[in-house]
């Protein structure tokens, strides 16, 4: 029984649809599982993450099995090109030729090795090189879109030419090439704005998570951070049976600062004692600004002793510093710092915040500009 032509187009865009929400679903969950900054795909991600969405983003193409028309001559209709040119315009060349390449394989294996399917395969390849090439370009992000979809069009057309040379390219054939590529247009420009989106919502996630934990004037962790952090050092310190020190900072007399040079000064001042902590401390430490002019470290592992360097390393440097501030003077300012370690010190470790308080209140108290255990 054959089936009327109008049944068979709606059967190739229906078939067309279900492959345009296996690529929205693809993203979406790929963006959803690489929700953090190192998975966000751009072309200077590292090579390991192009690498694997190249490859993901091919088994997705390759399971985007070619609808066929092989009673009309050898038609393949099927977005394989579209996860290629996905590919392409988020990570770039190298990202590009390995989707291609793990088409290909797919092409190979599903259609079994004929001159076909080795055109076809060769097509694919020529696509992921071109869009490679395209992405590489620098014009707008959907300019080298409309190319990428020119080109993967034109290359389909020559394929389709050298496949059917012996054969007449009949009517039906034209308008299922003119059909397939008015809805490689349309659709293509769907997914285009949809992954465009889901990158937007992406970044957006990843920058108000970071803005979430961060102080916005300093960079370092904020109070909520701070806690959070407290709350997962502290149990894993017990559980290890490590130690872990606190150190607290506060600047002596930072209201006098504001109110003899401006806010804006004492606001660089700020900035620039997140910079000596950041000098004084290892990699691995925590520093955070817990509000106002307190600044606290935590040492992980860090015997009292050190801890206790730690603090006076910091007060010397910032006592020796001079502060330049927006007015352009050279000021000199002191901290005063609390110090205290479980379970150096404190035997329990819900104590440290506590003690580190008091140990700072101890310095305040003792004449300021000095580093005091807790006792
Ligand atoms: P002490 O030696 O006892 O700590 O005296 P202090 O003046 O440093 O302490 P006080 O608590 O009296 O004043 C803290 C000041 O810090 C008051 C407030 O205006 C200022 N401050 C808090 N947050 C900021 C900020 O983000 N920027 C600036 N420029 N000042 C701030
Ligand atoms: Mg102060
Ligand atoms: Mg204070």
């Amino acid at each position: 029984m054959r089936c009327c032509p109008i049944n068979k187009y709606l059967f190739i865009t229906r078939h067309l649809l279900n492959n345009v929400f296996l690529f929205i679903s693809f993203f979406f969950i790929w963006s959803q599982y690489f929700k953090n900054k190192e998975h966000l795909l751009d072309q200077s991600s590292p090579v390991r993450i192009r690498v694997l969405y190249g490859i993901t983003s091919g088994v997705l193409g390759g399971f985007l099995i070619p609808f066929i028309m092989e009673d009309k001559g050898y038609i393949p209709v099927d977005f394989q090109n579209l996860a290629i040119l996905i590919s392409a315009i988020n990570g770039g060349f190298l990202c590009s030729f390995i989707t291609g390449v793990v088409i290909s394989f797919f092409s190979i294996v599903f259609g079994l090795i004929s001159y076909q399917t080795l055109i076809m395969s060769i097509t694919i390849l020529s696509i992921s090189i071109s869009c490679g090439i395209i992405s590489k370009c620098s014009v707008q992000k959907t300019k080298k879109w409309i190319c990428m979809i020119i080109s993967s069009l034109i290359l389909h057309f020559l394929f389709m030419n050298i496949v059917l040379s012996t054969e007449k390219i009949n009517d039906t054939i034209c308008k299922t090439f003119i059909i397939y590529s008015i809805l490689t247009i349309i659709f293509g420009f769907i997914i285009y704005y949809l992954c465009e989106y889901i990158n937007q919502s992406s970044l957006l996630f990843v920058q108000f998570k970071e803005d979430s934990c961060r102080d916005f004037l300093t960079g370092l962790n904020n109070v909520r951070n701070f806690n959070n952090l407290f709350n997962d050092l502290s149990k894993k310190a017990v559980e290890r049976k490590e130690r872990l020190s606190l150190i607290m900072i506060d600047i002596d007399w930072f209201k006098k600062i504001n109110d003899t040079y401006g806010h804006p000064s004492g606001d660089e001042v700020l900035k620039q004692i997140a910079l000596i902590l950041k000098t004084a401390c290892r990699s691995f430490d925590i520093i955070s600004r817990n509000g106002g002019e307190e600044f606290s470290i935590l040492l992980i592992d860090c015997p009292n002793k050190q801890a206790m360097e730690i603090g006076e390393r910091i007060r010397k440097a910032i006592e020796k510093h001079e502060f330049i501030v927006s007015t352009g003077e050279k000021i000199n300012i002191s901290v005063s710092v609390g110090v205290t370690t479980y379970p150096d010190i404190v035997n329990n470790v819900e104590e440290i915040i506590e003690s580190a308080d008091i140990a700072l209140y101890k310095a305040k108290h003792a004449g300021r500009n000095k580093v005091i255990p807790y006792y």
